[in-house]
């Protein structure tokens, strides 16, 4: 089974989310299940930092009316043999951001992408990939399957888009349509309220849709930004599929970002990066005071107008607070301003770091996920494995993988709350604080329950297996 898995970000090389982690974990663990898979992105700056590039050749790729001229490179994804095709076009490619600036995009990003999702398809042709599937990822690759389905795609092959969020449609003026190379009769796919959407093109395009978790890809067909009757019609080929996680890159025991490494056997190694945390951030060096932490794209689907509003009422609870992220102006402004209001107490990093990201979830008690939706999520997945407990709204992936815990019967692996209000969040933030001072040992139960959970690829990976297969009508890996 050959299978092209196309995405605009693919860790390490790129990353803004999840996306990002998906897109190089789920590759690697179909590859350990035999599937000959390849991956293929924009070779944006500073990739060739991270792995050795082959040059392989030219391509010509239409964008509008134009054959603009890109480069093909190899390489592979860290850590295995799977590879790694990028596209390069310097113009698109060759600057400081992956999107733009401060969260916002590029002006030229429907050039940028459709010479992504057509660069892909020639790549396949021109240098004989003869994929049995291309698997395309959210907007910026939605074109593949309009392509595939006006004949303009790979012979043969099927496709499948993965919608990682449906909030992101790749929504732009009309006039831009001519860009996309789509042809007069395919032009109604990609029209919507009298816009360009990508996204939409895809979805009524792909041979198979999926999603990434079974409560989103419920939740989509009755909440769908817009797309309801779309994904109505395609509600026999949508499939919720639940992400999972990369533990060779996270998991406590190696994580060579920590100051120190530890396992559910031997926590102390925890406690020590809490207080370094605590140290290097500028909080006060208390090991009892629950700290609690947030990383995320700055964005308002994350929930931080709740944050915000519950902000004074969470640190009476007597917490410290820790957030990572970047994006937004509006909340990026909050946060510092919080961080000067409570010397000591509030840190804000409004960065993007790798390590910090790693450092967070090891030192704190308690991670925060108020999301109005999340499509999957995956850091509450790693702060379960950090053992940082997760308390998050029960919305999409949040619902698949956290359950509240329950002190009495010993169940349950965080804290959920429903409504989407600052005073919902601040009851269970409560919950949580008060299980932590009050009843030590059963919080430290909680902890390591949530720390020996397999939230691993190897079930999702087999599904999508499973779903090529079904595709395909082929048997094997
Ligand atoms: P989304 O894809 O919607 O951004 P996810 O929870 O699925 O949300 O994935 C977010 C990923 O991006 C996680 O791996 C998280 O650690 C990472 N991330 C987000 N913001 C930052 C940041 N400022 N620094 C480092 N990593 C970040």
């Amino acid at each position: 089974m050959k299978v092209v898995f196309v995405s605009a970000e693919v860790a390490p090389f790129a990353k803004v989310g999840g996306l990002a982690d998906v897109a190089a974990a789920l590759p690697r663990a179909l590859h350990q299940l035999g599937v000959e898979v390849a991956v293929v992105m924009p070779k944006y700056r500073g990739v060739g930092d991270k792995t050795e590039l082959l040059e392989l050749g030219q391509l010509e790729v239409p964008v509008g009316g134009e054959r603009k001229a890109g480069e093909v490179f190899q390489g592979t994804l860290p850590g295995t043999e799977v590879p790694v095709y990028f596209l390069a076009h310097d113009p698109y490619f060759d600057r400081p951001h992956i999107y733009g600036e401060a969260g916002g995009d590029y002006p030229d990003s429907l050039a940028r992408f459709t010479f992504l999702s057509r660069g892909a398809v020639e790549l396949c042709r021109q240098f004989s990939l003869e994929p049995d599937v291309i698997h395309a990822n959210d907007w910026h690759t939605a074109l593949i399957p309009v392509y595939q389905r006006l004949g303009l795609g790979v012979p043969g092959a099927k496709t499948i888009l993965t919608v990682h969020n449906l909030a992101y449609q790749g929504v732009f003026p009309w006039e831009q349509a001519p860009l996309t190379g789509v042809p007069e009769e395919g032009l109604g796919l990609i029209k919507k309220a009298g816009k360009l959407n990508l996204l939409r093109g895809g979805i009524l395009s792909c041979d198979l849709l999926t999603t990434v978790s079974p409560t989103y890809a419920r939740e989509i067909l009755e909440q769908g930004e817009g797309l309801e009757e779309e994904l109505g019609s395609r509600r026999e080929a949508l499939v919720g599929v639940l992400n999972g996680v990369d533990y060779e890159v996270w998991n406590p025991e190696t994580d060579p970002y920590l100051w120190a490494n530890y396992s559910p056997q031997a926590l102390e190694g925890k406690w020590e990066n809490k207080l370094r945390l605590q140290e290097e951030l500028g909080l006060e060096q208390a090991p009892g005071v629950p700290l609690v932490g947030m990383i995320s794209r700055l964005a308002e689907q994350k929930g931080f107008d709740l944050v915000m509003g519950a902000i004074d009422r969470l640190l009476a609870l007597g917490i410290q607070f820790v957030l990572l992220g970047t994006g937004d102006p509006r909340y990026e402004e909050f946060f510092r301003g919080a961080s000067a209001r409570y010397p000591g107490r509030v840190a804000a990093l409004i960065t993007f770091s790798e390590e910090w990201a790693h450092r967070i979830e090891a030192a704190c008690d308690i991670f925060l996920m108020p999301s109005r939706f999340e499509p999957c999520g995956l850091n509450q997945m790693y702060s379960l494995r950090y053992g940082a407990v997760p308390v998050v709204r029960a919305t999409g992936g949040l619902v698949d993988t956290v359950r509240e815990c329950d002190p009495e019967r010993g169940t349950g692996n965080g804290f959920l709350f429903r409504n989407y209000t600052p005073e919902a969040l601040l009851g269970a933030v409560r919950r949580a604080v008060q299980l932590y001072r009050e009843q030590p040992k059963v919080w430290r139960e909680l902890m390591v329950r949530g720390m020996r959970e397999d939230h691993s690829w190897g079930a999702a990976a087999r599904q999508y297996v499973g779903l090529y297969r079904e595709l395909t009508g082929q048997s094997g890996a």
